[in-house]
């Protein structure tokens, strides 16, 4: 899947990472909000989003709450840094929302502001619901929305 930003910078998504995470919108996983982290690199001003991380033993996963407390999920990123010579890094999250269209929460906004805070490149924040996705590239505490530019 390739999302566009309003400026015309690409997003693009692995097939692998996509089905993975349609496999946590479908019953019965849904009924428990499920997220991890992207990983993946920059090209110049675009992303591609290569591989992702699931839900960890020590991750919180309730039905409107997903609360990424494993370090598993960083260690991934760390190990895929590594292994690649510094090219795969972290580059945004994911989780679901149990509902067919999802938009984010007061708190997923809070969250994703935290984060913005760590990071100086620009991340992608993805939530996953039953029927689309929502999806935003954040930078320097600002959201743009990205829309669906080719459907994969
Ligand atoms: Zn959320």
């Amino acid at each position: 899947m390739i999302l566009r930003t309003g400026d015309d910078r690409l997003v693009s998504i692995a097939p692998m990472v996509e089905r993975t995470i349609a496999a946590y919108v479908a019953d019965p996983e849904i009924q428990k909000e499920a997220g991890g982290i992207f990983i993946g690199s920059y090209r110049g001003p675009h992303i591609e989003i290569n591989t992702c991380t699931t839900p960890m033993p020590r991750d919180v996963r309730r039905p409107t709450l997903f609360d990424r407390s494993d370090p598993g999920h960083q260690a991934t990123a760390l190990n895929a840094w590594k292994m690649s010579g510094g090219t795969e890094t972290y580059v945004g999250e994911w989780h679901t929302h149990p509902v067919d269209d999802p938009i984010p929460s007061n708190l997923d906004l809070q969250t994703w502001r935290a984060v913005m805070k760590i990071f100086a490149d620009p991340l992608i924040f993805l939530i996953a619901g039953r029927r689309s996705i929502w999806c935003c590239q954040g930078k320097c505490g600002e959201l743009a929305t990205l829309t669906v530019s080719g459907v994969g």
